[in-house]
């Protein structure tokens, strides 16, 4: 039986026309579902009973189902459980009425960086395009307008080894007779798998890339991140001249910050010649601890300030993340599902 999140715009045409209903049918259902956030067929008034019954019997509706919610001022940390009994995590981050869903792809993460909780649980398996989209869809269908309008796919998981599913939640999330969300308001973190940066390339929705980039040189960042053992620097940032050359988008470059690790001015330099031609925007992140890991601490204000000014000389454009939710362990690199 097919599930009504994982079946697309076409999935739904064609299921409507086998059936023998107009073909606008499957654009009232997309329209429940998506806009109205109606879960239940028996919902979806304009339906014929019959029709609503059929659906009942051959389409699912599984959505994931909210274990727990954390919040700590306009942040709020939701701890999903999936079919499979899998938990992972959503947040939320509300500032000024500017609302941002940021949402898992995997179930853990198999990338193994040093520095983050998703990361040391290990991973267990890639969420279905049907589950990444529900989480995204609850959280929306609690909002008071039923609409968050920005998600990024900063989760648990790395994005771009999930790219078939991933791929098929954001063409819903931005298709006109579905979500209809802007492709503007759709960001994508990775930590730099080259093959999935290239399609991203010609990926016919040009969303928001951003890249972890987090050491200057390869030495340290295979120490930090040991996928730069495959994807290297020099490849990477090729990969990224491609991707900038063939869309014309400008690429966030993530970078946080750890004491005494990758915050001397030095690194700054070094960043700026590896990232020289790029034009990146880059994103600091001080480093937010992590349970059980004690290797690393946040830098100081002292060196936050020092790694600025270099970058400030170097008239590179840069912004220090402000983190917001990390009392309840729901900032950058703390999801870990681990209640
Ligand atoms: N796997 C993807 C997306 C999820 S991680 C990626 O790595 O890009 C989202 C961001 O949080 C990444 O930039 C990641 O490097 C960062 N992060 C991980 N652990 C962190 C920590 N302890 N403190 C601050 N940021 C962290
Ligand atoms: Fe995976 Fe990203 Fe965490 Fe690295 S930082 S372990 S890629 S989720």
């Amino acid at each position: 039986m097919p599930d009504a999140l994982s079946l697309d715009y076409e999935g739904w045409r064609n299921l409507i026309e086998t059936w023998g209903e107009p073909k606008f049918r499957a654009d009232q259902i997309c329209q429940w579902i998506y806009s109205h956030k109606a879960f239940s067929y028996d919902l979806m008034s304009n339906l014929s009973k019959d029709l609503r019954a059929k659906l009942n019997e051959n389409v699912s509706m599984t959505l994931p189902i909210l274990i727990k919610t954390a919040s700590s001022g306009g942040t709020i940390k939701y701890l999903w459980q999936l079919m499979d009994g899998a938990r992972i995590e959503s947040v939320l981050l509300n500032h000024g009425g500017h609302k941002t869903a940021c949402i898992s792809t995997q179930v853990g993460c198999p990338l193994g960086c040093a520095f983050c909780a998703t990361g040391s649980m290990g991973f267990k398996r890639n969420l279905s395009s049907g589950e990444i989209l529900g989480q995204f869809l609850l959280m929306e269908s609690m909002q008071p307008d039923k609409a968050v309008n920005n998600i990024v796919f900063m989760g648990m998981g790395e994005p771009l080894l999930n790219e078939d599913n991933l791929f098929k939640a954001i063409r819903t999330l931005n298709h006109a007779k579905m979500r209809n969300l802007g492709a503007r308001h759709i960001t994508i973190s990775t930590s730099g798998i080259v093959p999935g940066i290239e399609d991203l390339a010609d990926f016919e929705v040009p969303l928001r890339l951003s890249v972890s980039l987090h050491a200057s040189n390869d030495e340290l960042r295979s120490r930090l991140m040991p996928i730069n053992k495959k994807y290297p620097l020099q490849r990477l940032v090729d990969a990224l001249k491609f991707y900038k050359k063939r869309t014309g988008e400008r690429i966030t470059i993530e970078y946080i910050l750890i004491a005494n690790i990758n915050d001397e001015p030095k690194y700054a330099y070094e960043m700026a010649a590896l990232l020289n031609g790029l034009e990146p925007y880059i994103n600091l992140i001080p480093y937010n601890p992590v349970k059980n890991n004690k290797k690393f601490k946040r830098s100081t204000d002292g060196a936050i300030k020092k790694f600025c000014a270099a970058l400030t000389e170097l008239k590179i454009e840069f912004e220090v993340r402000r983190e917001r939710g990390s009392d309840i362990a729901a900032a950058c690199g703390q999801l870990a599902a681990d209640y």
